[in-house]
């Protein structure tokens, strides 16, 4: 394997296999909306899969060329390495790889998510990254791994379909909720919304900014996931 992380929306992304379980993925708590709407499944050419479609009102769109750069064989060797070998030496390979893209933020499931079976193994990753200065977000829909992920980062949004759904876990954590219809993510800490990733339209409510997805950026502004609101 040359290489572990991939740049993601301006940072280094882990990259783990797309889909359910039941499909060589590692998507266990993905809904049928998400796998429908999903690039990464949708949009690959060697499946002859071209268009994405949106699960709230079946229209679809064609997949921008090339948008799947890291195919699915790739994406499982990345996972078994992570999941089969020691954890220092885990930990130490991605350390290596931060330094050589002069990166200090991780973006955790760039594609797929951690499975129940991973938690305790993910989370000691992430625990000695943290020990070790390196800034890691991402997004998960696995709430038990999401709950204790915040030990170490707050930086890590646990997906939800809706509002509501935000509204019911009455907390003050960092929620993501995918807008299917603008093809974007609107990110919400507790109840109040703050932003909306990926969008480059003019949101009209007060209150609401909109950004091209990038990481960094936002790191550096301290907007986004990264506002004065998390740790
Ligand atoms: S809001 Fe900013 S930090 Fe959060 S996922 Fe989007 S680009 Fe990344």
């Amino acid at each position: 394997m040359n290489k572990l992380l991939y740049q993601f929306s301006g940072v280094a992304g882990i990259f783990f296999p797309v889909g359910k379980p039941e499909d060589d993925g590692t998507c266990e708590f993905a809904s049928n909306k998400c796998l429908l709407a999903c690039a990464a499944i949708n949009c690959n050419p060697k499946k002859g899969f071209k268009q994405i479609r949106n699960p709230d009102n079946g229209s679809t769109i064609q997949c921008e060329e090339g948008i799947e750069k890291i195919g699915h064989e790739k994406k499982k060797e990345l996972y078994d390495f992570i999941i089969e070998k020691p954890v220092f030496q885990v930990c130490d390979r991605i350390m290596h790889e931060l330094a050589e893209m002069k990166c200090n933020i991780l973006y955790w499931f760039a594609c797929g998510d951690c499975m129940k079976k991973d938690e305790a193994r993910i989370l000691k990753i992430i625990e000695y990254l943290d020990n070790e200065g390196v800034i890691q977000c991402g997004f998960t829909r696995n709430k038990t791994f999401w709950e204790e992920s915040v030990k170490y980062t707050n930086y890590i949004a646990l997906t939800l379909e809706s509002y509501w759904e935000v509204l019911k876990s009455q907390t003050m954590g960092l929620f993501a909720v995918p807008d299917y219809k603008n093809n974007t993510v609107k990110i919400y800490k507790g109840q109040e919304t703050y932003w909306i990733c990926g969008g480059n339209f003019t949101y009209l409510k007060l209150r609401v900014n909109t950004i091209k997805s990038n990481c960094l950026e936002c790191f550096n502004k301290k907007e986004g996931c990264f506002t004065k609101y998390s740790k």
